[in-house]
């Protein structure tokens, strides 16, 4: 690495902090990092836990003999002093700034293996504590440790994390959705959109998962909870409206809030919430969890993510010529499957209820068309926040 000043700050005890600054660092960071520490979990496990003042986007590299952490849009803290406890793996920890990107790199007493993806949490503000990215490790028991010399070449040079997208094709199984005059059910063509949208980013290198890949029935909370289990970076809910009125068409695009933007949204989020109601056994221990989740704070920043993610959805479909449903282009309403710390969208694709675009729901080249603009709109969306 080229710096061109290096401050060493040696703090007492154990801990070391290098902060590397490149000249002229123009960029507004948007995550601060407010702790560093580490302790000893039950197995002789290390645990190294960052806590940041929002969500952190990061990823994992193996040096030799490092292990570390690079968190993007995030400026170092010269007065942190790592809180490190005796008998861990780590000896260590130093800040490293590179342009908007930070790493933390631990110092390890001895190898490890790279950090299976369930041994890697990040845990939401709660109490005391903002957001937490823990990581667990144990040294390794010899030939398959990735500290060796030439893989630690390949490890640093390794691309960043990719993206994780969740995509949710609205209800499933018992519950069609809305059916279209002709027949069409929702549940049929937002799972056929979600599979090609799927494919599509799969493609354009995210790393995605589908809540359901069949004509399965999941509760609201269930399809809020993958996208919190797969540490989801954006959450996308795709479904079809139906309206009373038959001449009602065109797109429209929700967020989550308590109080619904208008009476529509409000009852939208009524007959979406509803699928619940199909069967509400097993539903409040997952409603428990994600409630538990959610706090204040991180509902404000959730929000406003999604609203970018929202608006810039529309701008999309606006571009690709889809029809869009008179009104504002991104409204807000308490939809249940959104309830969660991953920002996300519920996009209603077009009405059902309307014959014309019922017709060209059912198309394979309108769902292509579809898709392409979510890509596009997934694409221009600023993940690093
Ligand atoms: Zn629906």
């Amino acid at each position: 690495m080229k710096f061109t000043r290096r401050t060493l700050l040696k703090f007492a005890g154990i801990g070391t902090v290098a902060i590397a600054m490149l000249p002229r660092m123009a960029f507004a960071a948007r995550n601060t990092l407010r702790t560093v520490r580490t302790g000893i979990q039950p197995g002789n496990k290390t645990r190294l836990v960052i806590e940041t003042g929002a969500r952190p986007s990061y990823s994992v590299s193996y040096p030799a003999n490092q292990l570390v952490v690079t968190l993007s849009n995030t400026a170092a803290n010269a007065s942190l002093a790592p809180s490190l406890v005796a008998g861990s793996l780590v000896t260590a920890i130093t800040q490293v700034q590179s342009g908007d990107k930070l790493q933390i790199v631990a110092d390890l007493a001895k190898p490890i293996n790279e950090i299976p993806r369930d041994n890697i949490m990040l845990l939401s503000p709660n109490g005391d504590n903002d957001y937490r990215l823990v990581l667990d490790f144990a040294a390794s028991s010899g030939a398959s440790a990735v500290a060796s010399a030439s893989s630690a070449a390949k490890q640093s040079s390794a691309p960043s994390r990719k993206y994780v997208i969740v995509i949710d094709a609205g209800h499933g199984g018992k519950d069609p959705g809305c059916i279209g005059k002709g027949g069409t059910q929702e549940k049929v063509v937002v799972l056929s959109v979600a599979k090609k949208l799927k494919t599509k980013l799969d493609a354009a290198g995210f790393q995605t998962y589908l809540t359901r890949s069949n004509d399965t029935y999941l509760k609201l909370a269930q399809r809020a909870s993958i996208g919190e289990k797969k540490h989801a970076d954006l959450f996308l809910s795709l479904h079809a409206n139906a309206n009373p009125s038959r001449a009602m068409q065109g797109f429209s695009i929700y967020t989550l809030s308590e109080k619904a933007s208008d009476e529509e949204a409000a009852k939208l989020a009524d007959a979406e919430n509803a699928a619940d109601k199909i069967d509400v056994s097993g539903f409040e221990q997952f409603d428990k969890d994600i409630r538990i989740a959610l706090s204040s704070l991180q509902q404000h920043a959730v929000a406003e993510m999604s609203v970018e993610y929202a608006n810039g959805c529309a701008s999309q479909f606006k571009r690709a010529k889809i029809t869009q449903q008179p009104g504002p282009d991104v409204r807000h309403a308490p939809f249940a499957v959104l309830r969660s710390t991953v920002p996300g969208a519920l996009i209603e694709l077009g009405h059902l209820s309307n014959a014309a675009e019922e017709k060209l729901l059912k198309s394979s080249s309108h769902q292509d068309k579809l898709v392409a603009a979510i890509v596009k709109s997934v694409k221009s969306y600023n993940f690093d926040v």
